[in-house]
């Protein structure tokens, strides 16, 4: 076979080879700079080679030496784009990597596998750094999950936190999930009235909601405490002034929200600590 021709299917292979790691660049959901700009420099590279599949046929008879072909200009020319876009390829692959193992490690250490929601410690931190804002915390707690757990067993009772986590995961807030079945929500620029009527929306809609793992009609509940905080408090008095409130809501019946009270204000817990 000429020599022409017997490039042609290797330059086909890695041009197509190229075009799919594009291709499966553009998929993807969450699309950094990175992306796009490897996405542009993988383009350039495959396009390097398709260019060849129908110039060289056509500049070169088959007849044409190996030497001929790499000596020609339009080899010259492709050899030198091949040789800029290449190291850049190499850099952005080498910088989605890094990027893409620091992230992994970021949301392994923030996130809670089970809700994708925070897990304590990105919580704290998210918390930590609203508390100049001012604001108002939610914290939740599913009524009675033991007894789902020991009726229907852990499986069940999993789908029940996943459920919470969506649902307050849809609340346009920063939520997380901070122990077992125990969640805690994140309000800045809110009053803690404000904060309550966004729990007692999350209260009722958990409440009326029909979970399919369990027997028909059966209800789950979750109760809620909430606190406000100002610039001065610190984060583990807005949280016991939360905890609170909610262990109010539990001792009141649970299935409810309350506010905590004014002798359980953070503000009232700094000046006692
Ligand atoms: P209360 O209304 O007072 O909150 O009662 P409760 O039964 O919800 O509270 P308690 O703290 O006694 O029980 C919480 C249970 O949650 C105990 C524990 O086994 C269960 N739990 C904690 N983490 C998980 C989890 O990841 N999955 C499941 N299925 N259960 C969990
Ligand atoms: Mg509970
Ligand atoms: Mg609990």
């Amino acid at each position: 076979m000429p020599f022409i021709y017997q490039t042609l299917p290797l330059q086909t292979a890695c041009a197509l080879a190229i075009l799919d790691s594009v291709w499966r660049l553009a998929e993807a959901e969450e699309r950094s700079w990175l992306d796009t700009a490897l996405a542009v420099a993988l383009c350039l590279v495959s396009g390097i080679f398709l260019v060849r599949l129908p110039l060289f046929p056509m500049l070169f008879d088959g007849t044409a030496s190996y030497h001929a072909v790499k000596t020609s200009g339009l080899e010259t020319t492709l050899l030198t784009l091949s040789g800029l876009v290449t190291p850049l390829v190499v850099f952005l692959l080498l910088a989605r990597i890094i990027s893409g193992v620091i992230t992994d490690y970021r949301r392994r250490s923030e996130r809670d596998a089970m809700t994708g929601l925070l897990n304590r410690r990105g919580f704290d931190q998210s918390l930590t750094r609203t508390l100049k804002r001012g604001g108002a915390v939610i914290l939740c707690d599913i009524d009675h999950f033991k007894q789902v757990n020991d009726s229907y067993g852990h499986a069940v009772g999993d789908t029940i936190i996943r459920a919470f986590g969506d649902l307050i995961g849809r609340s346009g807030y920063r939520a997380g999930r901070i122990g077992g079945e125990e969640f805690a929500l994140i309000l800045p620029d809110c009053s803690a009235r404000q904060a309550a009527r966004v729990a007692e929306t999350l209260r009722l809609t958990f409440y009326h909601t029909e979970h399919e793992a369990l027997a028909a009609g059966h209800r789950i509940s979750a109760s809620f405490g909430i606190a406000g905080f100002a610039p001065a408090d610190t984060m583990d008095a807005v949280l016991l002034a939360a905890d609170r409130a909610l262990y109010r809501a539990k001792d009141n019946g649970r299935n409810r929200v309350v506010i905590s009270a004014p002798s359980e204000t953070a503000a009232e817990l700094r000046h006692a600590a």
